[in-house]
């Protein structure tokens, strides 16, 4: 059993293709999938996924770094909302990125710090998005922490001595389709990190892991991830699976 904790398959990417989607992941043990938001016109198809599937999709509330833009008030709002309205089982995807637009980085700090208070006031790991930012997220991270922060650095794509450092701020890291990659660099980082600091995730529709590098990603391919992760740790993938299965469902409190 494997659990993919970083996967937007509730985007219209896999529009009324989703059930298919979800029966390819379960057929390959994927059993359990995070659906990060992205802002609040991602909500209502994320919801209407995760209460169609039960016990297999997860919701995070939160707005996507590069969904922040003039009208991040509002959209705070929207987030705050919906967390006094029901369950959520992390706020994500937050964070910074400064690769895409760094026109409204101010803002991108204020609501990413302001998303890690609202973690901390409902008690929720925190799944977060860093794209050419590492030093300005964990500067964030340094100034908004609390003891019970936790959460995930999602597709980490830093060096072994940054994945220490994040783990001693009390997060996971997120390993995805790039550990694939030749030269992504990811393999020095599953190599050198305790396996019981790793989970998987596909970040679909993106990211697709090798042989299926450049098409439309999906759960199911979580395998391919898996399987690499065993390769480079050189052991069994049940071990895999079953140690990111049981460190993802501490993390996130998954039933
Ligand atoms: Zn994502």
């Amino acid at each position: 059993m494997l659990t993919d904790t970083h996967s937007h398959i509730y985007s219209g990417e896999y529009n009324g293709e989703v059930d298919e989607v979800i029966k390819r992941a379960l057929e390959q043990g994927v059993t359990k999938i995070m659906l990060p938001n992205i802002d609040s016109s991602s909500i209502k198809m994320m919801l209407d996924l995760a209460d169609s599937y039960t016990g297999i999709c997860f919701p995070m509330i939160g707005i996507h770094p590069t969904s922040v833009k003039e009208d991040f008030k509002e959209e705070l709002e929207v987030v705050e909302f919906w967390l006094s309205k029901r369950k959520f089982y992390a706020i994500g995807e937050v964070g910074i990125d400064l690769y895409w637009d760094k026109t409204f980085r101010e803002e991108q700090e204020y609501v990413f710090s302001r998303q890690i208070q609202l973690a901390k006031q409902y008690d929720l790991p925190i799944s977060i998005h860093v794209r050419e930012s590492y030093e300005v997220v964990t500067d964030i991270i340094k100034k908004e922490y609390y003891p019970e922060m936790k959460g995930v650095f999602h597709c980490f794509s830093g060096t072994a001595e940054q994945a220490d450092h994040v783990i001693s701020m009390g997060f996971k890291i997120g390993i995805g389709g790039t550990v694939t990659f030749k030269n992504s660099g990811v393999d020095t980082v599953v190599q050198h990190v305790d396996l019981k600091n790793i989970i998987l995730e596909t970040d679909s529709p993106y990211l697709a892991p090798a042989p299926l590098r450049g098409k439309r990603n999906e759960s199911a391919n979580l395998t391919h991830i898996a399987h690499k992760v065993a390769q480079i740790k050189g052991i069994t993938l049940e071990e895999v699976a079953e140690t990111t299965t049981q460190t993802a469902s501490q993390l996130f409190v998954l039933p």
